[in-house]
């Protein structure tokens, strides 16, 4: 029986059997790269306002320890599963290995819908989680972040939660917290900004000026919100098409995504917004536009439409937005569409998180030009690597990023020994 048995999982298997192909990796080392080294799956009882319990469940998976701790961030959502918990610590390893960061992967999950919540219950939820996950993080060991549906608070009480228990503060445990308890400045907006950067490298390498593009944007919270106004108001493009969960939004001219922020925060979602007309969600992604960035769920781009896609550079903010069958039709058409893949596009959360671990480590705080330098110049080191090696060995850029990632992580293992 496979434990993780899941389409997230089978797509994180298959992109892997891809590379490992490629890179003729020996079969006997095949289990060892791809299987998570450990697993937790724990039940967490909730009293909820009106006296009743609900049961949710609860996962940590951390792939693998050749480098140093694990690293990834804690999802709420009621798609959760086990199996796309452990896909989405395998992308976090090749992630941190192709930018070079001392971690392997790691991510967790509730099976919540965390809008379901009331403030107490959601704090409820999130202590219980934390409290369950003790024995098995740490900040030496794994430390945890946000991802869908958790946020600052939500680390805010993780962190609470495990100093309790240590009898002192441990900031490092976390990342992704409030500045006013050892967060760092600009982790909010890395994730988002890294996006900018890139697409604006790509641009550059396609001889194309930004403020004569236009971008579409799927998903609007973290990623997708801070993505959407970098691209409009740093890098000038008009923003076609908006979208979130509740539905998506089209406008020619272009939507003034200053407005559409303030009405979301207001409302709490895009529904309802008047300023650019609403269109079926999944004619979003085909509009034709010059940078496109899903930026909410995995697997939207596939063999029905990656065809279709009318863009020149996708840019994956989310993580594992395309599955491998619109894989193979994406790398047929290299000449027409620059992809810009989710282990290097999304990779700006993880970095400004490492960059928060080591302050929290030394009590040493940077300003946010710091910050934003040092992941500026990091995500230059990763993009030149990956656009090198596809260019040298004629291969697509996830296939040139993923094979570096990789590889790190199989020289580590074999330099280390079976453990790790
Ligand atoms: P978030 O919860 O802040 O926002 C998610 C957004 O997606 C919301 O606007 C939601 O309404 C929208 N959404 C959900 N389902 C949708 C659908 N079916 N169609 C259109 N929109 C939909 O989450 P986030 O932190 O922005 O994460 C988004 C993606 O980016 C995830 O894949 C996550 O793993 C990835 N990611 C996040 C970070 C980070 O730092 N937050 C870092 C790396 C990768």
């Amino acid at each position: 029986m496979n434990i993780y048995a899941d389409p997230a999982f089978s797509m994180a298997t298959e992109q892997f059997r891809v590379i490992a192909d490629y890179l003729e990796i020996d079969e006997k080392l095949r289990a060892r790269l791809l299987l998570p080294k450990r697993t937790m799956a724990v039940t967490l009882p909730v009293q909820r306002d009106d006296g009743s319990i609900s049961v949710y469940h609860g996962y940590r998976v951390q792939h693998h320890l050749a480098f140093g701790p694990t690293k990834g961030g804690v999802r709420f959502h009621p798609g959760v599963t086990l199996g796309e918990v452990a896909a989405l610590s395998i992308w976090m390893s090749w992630k941190c290995a192709l930018t070079g960061l001392p971690y392997g992967g790691a991510k967790g999950g509730v099976t919540v819908d965390p809008r379901t919540l009331s403030a107490r219950e959601l704090e409820s939820l999130s202590r219980r989680y934390m409290q369950e996950m003790i024995p098995f993080v740490g900040p030496r060991t794994d430390i945890i972040g946000p991802d869908m549906g958790t946020n600052e608070q939500v680390m805010a009480w993780f962190m609470d939660t495990y100093s309790v228990y240590q009898g002192h503060a441990v900031p490092e445990i976390v990342t992704g917290k409030p500045v006013t308890v050892g967060g760092t400045a600009g982790r909010r907006e890395a994730t988002g900004r890294g996006v900018v950067y890139l697409v604006e490298r790509a641009l550059d390498v396609m001889k194309l000026r930004p403020d004569k593009c236009t971008a579409v944007v799927q998903g609007f919270g973290n990623v997708g919100g801070v993505a959407a106004l970098g691209l409009a108001f740093k890098s000038g493009m008009k923003v076609v098409g908006l979208s979130d969960e509740s539905g998506a939004f089209y406008r020619e001219g272009g939507i003034d995504v200053a407005a559409a922020e303030t009405y979301a925060k207001k409302h709490g979602s895009l529904a309802g917004f008047t300023e650019a007309d609403p269109i079926p969600s999944e004619d979003l992604l085909t509009l034709p536009c010059d940078v496109l960035v899903p930026a909410a769920l995995e697997a939207v781009i596939t063999e029905k439409n990656a065809g279709k896609l009318r863009c020149r550079i996708l840019a994956e903010g989310a993580n594992g937005p395309t599955t491998p069958e619109a894989d193979r039709i994406l790398a047929e058409r290299w000449n027409e569409i620059f992809v810009i893949p989710d282990i290097l596009c999304n990779a700006g959360g993880v970095i400004v998180s490492y960059f928060e671990w080591v302050q929290g480590l030394q009590s040493f705080f940077w300003n946010e030009t710091e910050v934003t330098d040092r992941l500026f110049r990091t995500l230059e080191q990763a993009f030149s690597n990956m656009t090198r090696r596809a260019r040298a060995a004629k291969i697509p850029h996830r296939m040139a990023a993923m094979a570096i990632g990789v590889e790190r992580v199989l020289a580590a293992k074999k330099a280390r020994g079976l453990f790790p």
